[in-house]
């Protein structure tokens, strides 16, 4: 006789299942730091060349490059941090007091609306949902991370499956 497998919906439950909070400070750290890539499909270079008023192929040569047979966007080292800034980051100083003391850059992305889904998935990345601890991990660089509004087991889910596994970064 075969027995029924019975399967626990405890065991079952992700440990997100109360949800995560999320809300995008543009701190721009996520696009920043160790050299790293950018995937871009061809889609996603036909959105972005349409956006900047160019052919996708002036886009290609002006702001990606290949790796591995693939796309992702150029990245150049930032003079004052030593980190690697994407193409498309652009630092604003802001001005306090007596209109002259610095005291940040603001950061943000210049092609915002048509971001590659790399950067539209963070941080709901696999990667980062494999345990609290990856969760955490990934909220020591994302100040975003643990703030703002709390988002449900579905919206998480449907975030993460966004980005295939393949175009998620190592
Ligand atoms: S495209 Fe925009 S969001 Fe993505 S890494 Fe570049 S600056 Fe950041
Ligand atoms: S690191 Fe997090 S909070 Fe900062 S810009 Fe990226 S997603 Fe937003």
């Amino acid at each position: 006789m075969e027995l029924p497998v019975l399967t626990s919906p405890v065991a079952q439950r992700p440990w997100y299942a109360d949800g995560l909070a999320f809300h995008c400070t543009q701190c721009g750290n996520c696009c920043t730091g160790p050299p790293g890539v950018v995937w871009i499909s061809d889609q996603e270079i036909a959105a972005l060349a349409d956006h900047l008023g160019l052919t996708p192929q002036e886009t290609v040569q002006r702001y990606c490059h290949q790796v591995g047979g693939r796309f992702s966007l150029t990245e150049s080292r930032n003079p004052n941090h030593g980190g690697y800034d994407c193409v498309f980051l652009r630092e604003l100083p802001a001005e306090v007091g007596d209109g002259q003391t610095i005291v940040h850059a603001q950061r943000n992305c210049s092609i915002y609306p048509v971001r590659p889904l790399q950067c539209r998935s963070w941080p709901f990345w696999k990667s980062c949902l494999t345990s609290p601890e990856a969760w955490a991990g990934a909220g020591q660089r994302c100040p975003g991370i643990g703030q703002g509004p709390v988002l449900c087991q579905q919206e998480i889910e449907s975030a993460r499956d966004q980005l295939p596994a393949a175009a998620e970064p190592e």
